[in-house]
């Protein structure tokens, strides 16, 4: 299977200074438990260019800060601060998320292992770490190479199967809560339990379980509003990642990711494109953009998936011009979030035909599709 397509951006210059402690320790504890890697550790993390060291080290430098004053703000047990500092908790986690994909497609350092490293840190950071970070990495790599949404979970034939807790989950979505990611989250919290294939991962599930719940309850009995706050936080970071993902393919999933099965459309650029479609939160301004790392830029990044965060505004104007035409604008996307938010399930919307390439583009510019609520790389099945 070919990873890696082209380097992108091809010149990669200097070494960096100033990466952070939290990445070193990251490095650190990625490669100790290994001992053909102790001879690594002391290699610095290396920023793949001088552009990547400014712009990778803000993010990281927004993500650590965000992180740090949310809690601060949640535990200082102040009402006042209780929502600012939820939802700034909740977009470190949205851009540690974000982050884990960047570090997916090797853009940050160098070195695999070191981006493997900072992936690792950071699922933890946005409790996707019950399972392996490599999970993640190739599952949406699947994505990429097969042109497939691949996955092991078929929660159409689950809510097929029990009725009830689909009436429960449409219900709390038509009340704008994230039912049905929540129920992909719990599935990962288990997953070396419900997944076969991931038996092998019993042992460090129940270790992420028993530190991540131990921590949960502490804080639920000393600090229940900061508790709420952290449910609020993440609750705010599915619901971003969600946001974004719901619309950026028309294809449908396939139960693949274990099988040998080849995608139909596996490494067909072309199809890839037709099929792929860039939601932007702003399209006059670049800034709006960057509270989601440029994840809107969706062709771009599929055209080219080495190209960093920052990079992809640009690589898409060059790819696909300056037309607001080529994207989804962010107006009909909060319209369709709105307007179908009871049946991103099923697709089952009255009065919507299934739609498919650009007559999907255009459906989606005037606020006519569901969208999908599960297909986040977090969730890794
Ligand atoms: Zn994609
Ligand atoms: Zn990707």
């Amino acid at each position: 299977m070919q990873f890696s397509r082209e380097a992108y951006p091809a010149k990669v210059t200097t070494a960096t200074r100033g990466y952070s402690v939290f990445v070193q320790t990251a490095a650190f504890w990625h490669t100790a438990p290994h001992r053909q890697h102790t001879r690594d550790i002391g290699i610095r993390p290396q920023f793949k260019s001088s552009r990547a060291a400014r712009w990778h080290s803000a993010a990281l430098g927004y993500t650590l800060l965000s992180y740090l004053l949310g809690w601060a703000g949640l535990l200082a047990g102040n009402a006042w601060l209780f929502l600012p500092a939820a939802v700034l908790l909740g977009h470190s986690l949205v851009i540690a998320a974000y982050m884990i994909h960047e570090c997916a497609h090797n853009t940050v350092f160098k070195q695999n292992r070191h981006n493997a490293a900072l992936g690792t840190a950071l699922s933890w950071l946005c409790g996707a770490c019950y399972g392996r970070y490599e999970d993640i990495r190739y599952k949406h790599f699947r994505h990429h190479v097969d042109n497939d949404d691949v996955v092991w979970f078929d929660y159409e034939a689950f809510f097929r199967s029990h009725p009830r807790v689909y009436a429960v989950t449409r219900g709390l979505e038509w009340c704008y809560v994230p039912a049905h990611d929540y129920l992909m989250h719990a599935l990962m919290m288990f997953s070396a339990f419900i997944i076969p294939q991931r038996r092998d991962q019993r042992g460090r599930n129940i270790t992420v379980l028993a530190l991540r719940l131990t921590a949960l309850a502490a804080l639920l009995w000393w600090q229940p509003l900061a508790f709420a706050g952290y449910v609020l936080a993440y609750t705010l970071m599915i619901i971003v990642l969600r946001f974004m993902d719901g619309i950026q393919h028309d294809y449908p999933y396939h139960l693949r990711l274990f099988s040998d099965e080849v995608s139909e459309h596996k490494g067909d650029a072309e199809w890839e494109q037709l099929h792929t479609f860039s939601n932007v939160i702003s399209w006059r301004y670049e800034w709006p953009n960057w509270l989601v790392l440029n994840f809107g830029y969706h062709n771009a990044h599929h055209a080219k998936p080495t190209t960093p965060w920052f990079e992809l505004p640009t690589l898409h104007r060059t790819l696909f011009g300056h037309d607001p035409d080529t994207v989804v604008r962010l107006r009909p996307q909060l319209q369709m979030y709105h307007r179908y938010r009871g049946y991103r399930i099923f697709h089952d919307a009255p009065g919507l035909s299934p739609k498919e390439g650009r007559d999907f583009l255009q459906a989606a510019q005037r606020a006519e599709l569901t969208g999908g609520n599960a297909a986040s790389f977090l969730t890794a099945f």
